[in-house]
């Protein structure tokens, strides 16, 4: 019998690799604490109008990425493509106005029907970080700092360009609205077909497009600063003041536009070429517009999220930690003593193996070669049971103190 394949575009991840995305978490997890971000578990799935009113409808993701399907009872469901819309959602739904200022942080897998390739998945994973219910650009400013904490700690910050733009408030939106309208139409003929598309649809996407035909009319179009009104230049000019402060280097990108409709003011992107045609590592911005298209009162927020994967790439293979301490049992009978002496180092914070099987004979050597700090090997002869230290660098001291102490109680 055949044995079943992966569904095409998910990873199964191990070994390595897996160290390296556990330790993009537990990065992610640190500094979110250090902001005071609380901690959020969104559901996988919800109603496919959560995503297609909040995204658009002319998105990518809504009109060609989406696992929508229809459950047992009629309705028309998504696995999650993104965390924003669900998040605004949950913030509607339970009311949780009554904590704005609400700064939230999540991660977990994403679901989106791409072409496969490296770094670009069906099921992938981001770690994702958002404040609602914050008006002032001091909340956009915190966000990018953390984001750019983030990277440093990771180790990557070198290769990886913060690139800022704004996209200013509705009234300058649409004014440079209708003049990248009138620009492309001038030159629809020699567009993308999608972009052709987009052009009465929604013109700023052209800006985003990846088709090498619509690069050179995407490079003259008209750039927002000449629409921006005076509110908009001054809450750009406060972001671009607080980064500047904190010392987070950014390059002005103003064609920048990210693909979604709810976007407002700032918007951003972490961009590397260390990873081919999948450069973006980060990305986010301002979504005001976001909880009106909900149903829900204006509200403006500010987030972003990073895929785990682009950022376990750039960090590299991590190899699991040789364990500080391994319990070997040289006989059968020692096995119990073995578990009782792992368990009580584990207690005590030391991370142990337990060496008990197979060849008796042969154990003591494994376990010297497993590159563990410290062996701690128990052995039973004519004189009783005894036990034998083999401490493979400094460290082991404070274990092998840790097993005087412990001992008595073990070999009871
Ligand atoms: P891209 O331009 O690469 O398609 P995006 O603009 O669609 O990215 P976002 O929706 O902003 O991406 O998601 C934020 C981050 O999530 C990206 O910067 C990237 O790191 C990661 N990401 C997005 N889609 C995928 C995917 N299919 N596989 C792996 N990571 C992804
Ligand atoms: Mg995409």
């Amino acid at each position: 019998m055949k044995t079943p394949q992966a569904i095409r575009g998910t990873q199964d991840i191990f070994g390595a690799e897996a160290e390296a995305f556990a330790h993009v978490v537990s990065t992610f997890e640190k500094v979110r604490k250090l902001y005071r971000f609380t901690r959020i578990e969104m559901p996988v799935f919800e109603k496919t109008e959560v995503f297609s009113r909040s995204l658009g409808e002319t998105t990518d993701v809504v009109s060609k990425e989406m696992y929508s399907f229809e459950d047992r009872g009629g309705d028309s469901l998504t696995l999650r493509p993104e965390f924003t819309a669900g998040i605004a959602r949950a913030y509607l739904t339970n009311g949780w106005q009554q904590h704005a200022p609400l700064k939230v942080a999540t991660h977990g897998p994403l679901f989106r029907y791409e072409r496969p390739q490296k770094g670009r998945y069906r099921q992938f994973h981001q770690i994702d970080a958002e404040i609602i219910g914050a008006a002032e650009p001091l909340a956009d400013v915190e966000l990018l700092v953390m984001a750019d904490q983030i990277l440093k700690e990771l180790g990557i910050a070198d290769g990886v360009t913060l690139l800022l733009n704004t996209l200013g408030d509705a009234a300058s939106r649409d004014a440079w609205r209708s003049a990248l309208v009138e620009y492309f139409r001038d030159h629809k003929a020699d567009l993308s077909e999608d972009s052709q598309d987009r052009l009465e649809r929604n013109p700023l996407r052209i800006l985003d497009s990846k088709d090498p035909r619509d690069k050179p009319f995407v490079a003259d179009a008209p750039l927002i600063d000449d629409y921006l009104s005076a509110e908009a230049q001054d809450f750009f000019g406060k972001v671009t003041q607080g980064l500047d402060a904190a010392s987070v280097d950014y390059v002005r990108a103003p064609a920048l536009v990210r693909g979604l409709d709810y976007y407002r003011h700032t918007a951003f992107e972490f961009v590397t070429d260390r990873l081919g045609a999948q450069g973006t590592v980060l990305g986010g911005g301002r979504y005001d517009g976001l909880m009106e298209s909900l149903g829900g009162p204006a509200t403006p927020a500010v987030g972003w999220a990073a895929g785990i994967e682009r950022l376990a790439m750039l960090v590299g293979e991590q190899n699991q930690q040789d364990a500080d301490v391994v319990v070997v049992a040289e006989s059968d009978d020692l096995i119990h003593a073995a578990i009782a002496a792992a368990s009580r180092f584990r207690e005590l914070n030391y991370s142990a193996d337990v060496m008990a099987t197979g060849s008796p004979r042969k154990r003591f050597d494994k376990a010297v070669k497993s590159g563990a700090t410290c062996i701690v090997s128990l052995r039973s002869d004519m004189n009783g049971v005894t036990s034998n230290i083999r401490r493979n660098n400094p460290d082991a001291a404070e274990i092998e103190q840790a097993w005087l102490q412990m001992k008595p109680f073990i070999l009871a």
